[in-house]
């Protein structure tokens, strides 16, 4: 039995319904898939809360418009993890790449702010020196004889 078939027995596990030879084959998986087992003691925790609940009556079509329906609905494999983290450095460096994320991204908008104020201030300095030289060409215009301070 392949691996990616283990994945998907854990309800059936939990509501007895595996032959002996799927039934040793998922509890040696058990051992080794943390997706599998978390599944197995949530189903199991989700069958006994259903087994306490009330119950009412099923409309006798739905049981047979259900059992004629599940076998054309492929039941998907839980998602487990393809293989050993990519860091050697585990959770510890994943948390260290999103400072690094977060510092970089921080650098990268305060550099931004700081260059545009750069430019304001340039700007402002030549409007200044602008109306500097407009301010002296007036003041160089001599004044007529009758308007002399
Ligand atoms: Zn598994």
């Amino acid at each position: 039995m392949k691996r990616e078939d283990l994945h998907i027995l854990s309800g059936a596990h939990v509501l007895d319904s595996l032959d002996d030879t799927e039934r040793e084959a998922l509890e040696g998986h058990l051992a080794g898939c943390e997706a599998c087992a978390r599944d197995v003691r949530e189903f199991r925790e989700t069958a006994a809360r259903l087994a306490g609940a009330v119950s009412a009556a099923v409309p006798e079509r739905l049981e047979s418009e259900v059992m004629g329906r599940i076998e054309q609905v492929r039941q998907l494999p839980p998602l487990v993890s393809v293989g050993p983290e990519v860091s050697p450095f585990g959770r510890s460096s994943r948390r260290l790449v999103w400072m690094l994320a977060a510092s970089i991204a921080s650098a990268a908008l305060l550099g931004g702010a700081a260059i545009v104020q750069y430019q304001a201030a340039a700007a402002a300095e030549r409007e200044v020196a602008r109306l500097q030289e407009t301010a002296d060409s007036v003041a160089a215009v001599p004044w007529p004889h009758s308007m002399r301070p």
